[in-house]
């Protein structure tokens, strides 16, 4: 599970001080899907970001299990954030590098032999129906071919979390929909997910439960069916 306390990032400007989260408290417990969603300038990214460890906050807390990122040393940092697989909204791909071969780089990063981190990512390239493209390269594939490689390679080191920024908002709806059977397939019982989206439709089709951020607080949370019959 993750739970995320009081998180506050700030940024400062020349012209002025920005309070992009103000006071975040959030709880996924695994198994679960849940979802965030805000308008523009709301503070998605910003809290995509701190999730994922790629910013600290300001202050606040983010747990993973039993593993504090935001008092982690840069060190335990590295290794805090292989609990949290990423999704990002145009797969951030590497072109020069063959389908499995970018599933693959996670684990090369976490120094796991050739041939495990191999196997690993066929697996994995099975799993999201892209068994018979392992060689080919990231242009040859459609976008949600490419999102789904995405996915896997966030896979790749079995993270606890699965964080999803915007998955679908480059998809046409057919592709949307396909993207989303898959991310509700990776349902289970010890990993939690968390899509950060603007679109209420997809909110609807695979969460459990939601946040609505609003200038950077959690203006409702709850059931899905809770909060949505509020909006
Ligand atoms: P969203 O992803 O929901 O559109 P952001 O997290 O990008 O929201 O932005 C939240 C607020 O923080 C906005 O007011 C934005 O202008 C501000 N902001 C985001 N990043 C920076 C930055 N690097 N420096 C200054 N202000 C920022
Ligand atoms: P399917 O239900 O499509 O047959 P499986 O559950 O058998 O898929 O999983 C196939 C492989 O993918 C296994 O190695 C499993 O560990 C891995 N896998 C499946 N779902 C996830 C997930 N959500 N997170 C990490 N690995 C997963």
């Amino acid at each position: 599970m993750i739970s995320v306390t009081n998180l506050v990032k700030e940024y400062r400007t020349a012209s002025r001080d920005v309070r992009a989260l103000d006071g975040v408290t959030l709880t996924v417990p695994a198994g679960e899907i849940h979802g965030i969603i805000g308008h523009s300038g709301a503070g998605k990214s910003t809290l995509v970001r701190c999730l994922a460890g790629l910013d600290r906050p300001t202050s606040g807390d983010i747990t993973i299990n039993d593993a504090n990122l935001t008092t982690a040393t840069a060190k335990d940092l590295r290794s805090a954030r292989r609990r949290i697989g990423l999704v990002f909204q145009h797969a951030n791909l590497f072109d020069a590098r063959t389908v499995l071969d970018n599933v693959a780089y996670p684990q090369e990063i976490a120094g796991v032999k050739k041939s495990e981190r191999r196997a690993r990512a066929a697996e994995l390239l099975e799993l999201v129906g892209l068994g018979d493209a392992t060689q080919v390269y990231p242009s040859q594939l459609s976008g949600g071919m490419r999102q789904r490689v995405g996915i896997a390679r966030a896979l790749a080191v079995n993270p606890d979390v699965l964080l999803f920024d915007e998955p679908t908002s480059a998809l046409d709806p057919r592709t949307t929909d396909e993207i989303l059977d898959l991310i509700t397939h990776l349902r289970r019982p010890d990993l939690a997910m968390i899509v950060i989206t603007h679109e209420m439709h997809v909110i609807k089709r695979i969460c459990d439960s939601v946040s609505l951020l609003e200038r950077g607080q959690i203006v409702e949370s709850g059931s899905l069916t809770d909060v949505v019959s509020t909006l």
